[in-house]
């Protein structure tokens, strides 16, 4: 028997009126060098309207790609919401990918247009030749003078564009399943595949977005979305924000630690979003030039794990709760979020809190060890993470990558247990494991216990070829300005907190540990430079 109920899609459109209308006093803030440059959701809604009759008039059609290079901002959320809208499909271009790669994701997604910041021309500009099936580059903003356009493609000015279109759009009914997004992984562990969201999946994750027990963002929120919108979606930010009518506080380019605690102290975020290198930095900044950052209740973070004695140091020190979260692109990115249940308190509290959390009813998890048999959810049983739902991906766009996936599950790569009440903990990227005399060592255990003395600034730890043991752990410290700590002090630092035979013997002191175009600690490129083993 079918249901009685209609059978109405899940949209960007109905996104988009819902908040243009209903929640047209929210704002979307951005930060530029003259302070903050405010706009409200209703403006966005008919700015939206007059730059879809520009793509329009420019020959966008079908589900023709529009990609971004572009840094947070207010014009960034008009193009996420007018190309999906309009039928066609975004494209968040990650403006950090070395050249090559740009050249071959915006190739291979065949982007019809691309809609670049200003301060963006000098890095997209000298790849624009190569890009062969791109016809307009729009600039935001109204001065296109510092780009020079190759042959056969027009330049535009977003502004000139969007002045005199008409601030209304009869924006078509789309199938529900169709492509309104696509974004490449940032290729941490290989090259950079496609994955496609649908109008669907988009919007029954911006509701886990706004879920009491997943992320919580509310009508009150005034969200600080530092995670960009070419890192898996802004975490579904932008999105979940003009659906529940949060305000969206965008950073552009002004992501360094002092700049965000200026934006803090001055748009007085009550939630904010990003990777834990720079939550590492922002703590060590508010070190030395104390601010209250109060306002922000809950900081979601994820992307890799967080280190307890950063979830630790923003309560204590800044009553700022740490809400550690896990996900990939290809699951759009929400997964698992560590709320506790609800009555634990005190240190059991806290271990709830440092796990990598629980999914949602919509997302079912399961581990699968090297024989391919199920674990069972114990809190001991260790194997690969797969997922499957709703807003995971079930295959990646172009490429037939059938290792990745395991009959309709999608292999995370991620390794760790999970208990019987739902909590998943990622021992590591099975990439990243040490694999040492035939037993396990977990990269991030040994990084959590480093980041934990009180003179190290980041910690990264790899495996080593070793004759011996096969592999040994080595661990890149970089150490806070100023102190005299030496390796034989962190190495007794550790002596009580790891088993002994998984003591580093190799240690390296260096000036910065390399990160990924996502800010990730960049394991890839610590391995090439340490393949010999570190200092002593
Ligand atoms: P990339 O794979 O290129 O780094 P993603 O942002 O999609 O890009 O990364 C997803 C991966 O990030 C996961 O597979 C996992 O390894 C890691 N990750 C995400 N969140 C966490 C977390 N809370 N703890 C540990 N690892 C995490």
């Amino acid at each position: 028997m079918l249901s009685t109920m209609q059978d109405a899609p899940l949209s960007i459109a109905q996104i988009l009126r819902h908040g243009a209308s209903v929640h047209g006093a929210a704002e979307v803030v951005t930060w530029t060098d003259q302070g903050p440059r405010r706009e409200s959701y209703a403006d966005v809604g008919r700015r939206t309207a007059a730059l879809a009759h520009a793509l329009r008039g420019l020959g966008v059609t079908g589900d023709q790609r529009v990609a971004t290079f572009m840094w947070n901002n207010a014009e960034h959320l008009e193009v996420y919401l007018a190309v999906p809208a309009m039928g066609a499909v975004l494209h968040t271009l990650n403006i950090r990918l070395f050249p090559e790669q740009l050249v071959h994701v915006a190739n291979h997604a065949e982007d019809h247009v691309v809609i670049v910041d200003p301060t963006l021309i000098p890095l997209l500009a000298p790849q624009l030749p190569q890009l062969t099936t791109v016809k307009h580059v729009i600039v935001t903003g109204k001065d296109t003078a510092g780009l020079q356009a190759p042959a056969g493609v027009q330049v535009h000015s977003y502004e000139d564009l969007l002045a005199g279109q008409p601030q209304e759009f009869d924006w078509p009914e789309v199938d529900e399943r169709s492509a309104a997004a696509m974004c490449y992984t940032s290729g941490t562990t290989g090259d950079p595949k496609g994955v496609v969201y649908s109008h669907r999946s988009i919007y029954l994750h911006s509701m886990q977005v706004c879920m009491s027990d997943g992320p919580n963002l509310r009508q009150g929120d005034r969200a600080l979305a530092v995670v960009p919108q070419f890192h898996a979606m802004s975490w579904g930010l932008p999105y979940a924000a003009f659906m529940i009518g949060a305000t969206l506080i965008m950073p552009d380019r002004f992501l360094q630690p002092g700049p965000l605690a200026e934006i803090i102290a001055s748009e007085k975020p009550t939630m904010a979003a990003a990777v834990p290198t720079i939550w590492q930095g922002l703590h060590l900044h508010l070190e030395q030039h104390p601010q209250d950052i109060s306002s922000m209740k809950e900081v979601l973070i994820g992307g890799s794990a967080v280190p307890p004695s950063l979830m630790r140091a923003f309560e204590d020190e800044h009553q700022v709760t740490v809400l550690h979260a896990w996900g990939m692109t290809e699951t759009s990115p929400l997964g698992s979020v560590a709320r506790p249940p609800a009555d634990a308190t005190g240190d059991e509290r806290w271990a709830y809190r440092f796990t990598q959390g629980r999914f949602p009813a919509s997302v079912q998890a399961r581990l699968v060890d090297d024989e391919g048999a199920v674990v069972p959810h114990d809190g001991t049983g260790i194997g690969e993470l797969e997922v499957r739902g709703p807003w995971i991906t079930g295959s990646y766009y172009g490429v037939d990558d059938a290792d990745k996936f395991d009959g309709g599950w999608l292999r995370t790569g991620d390794v760790g247990s999970i208990t019987a009440d739902g909590y998943l903990t990622l021992t590591d990227r099975s990439k990243d494991i040490i694999k040492s005399g035939g037993e396990w060592i977990s990269s991030v255990d040994l990084e959590n216990a480093v980041m934990g003395h009180p003179s190290v600034a980041e910690a990264a730890v790899i495996g080593v070829p070793d004759e011996k043991w096969d592999e040994r752990p080595l661990v890149a410290v970089v150490l806070r300005e100023g102190s005299g700590t030496s390796v034989a002090d962190l190495r007794d630092f550790l002596a009580d907190k790891v088993a002994k035979w998984q003591l580093p013997e190799n240690w390296a002191l260096i000036e910065e540990v390399p990160k990924t175009s996502v800010g990730k600690f960049d394991k890839k490129r610590l391995r090439a430079r340490f393949q010999d083993g570190g200092l002593d």
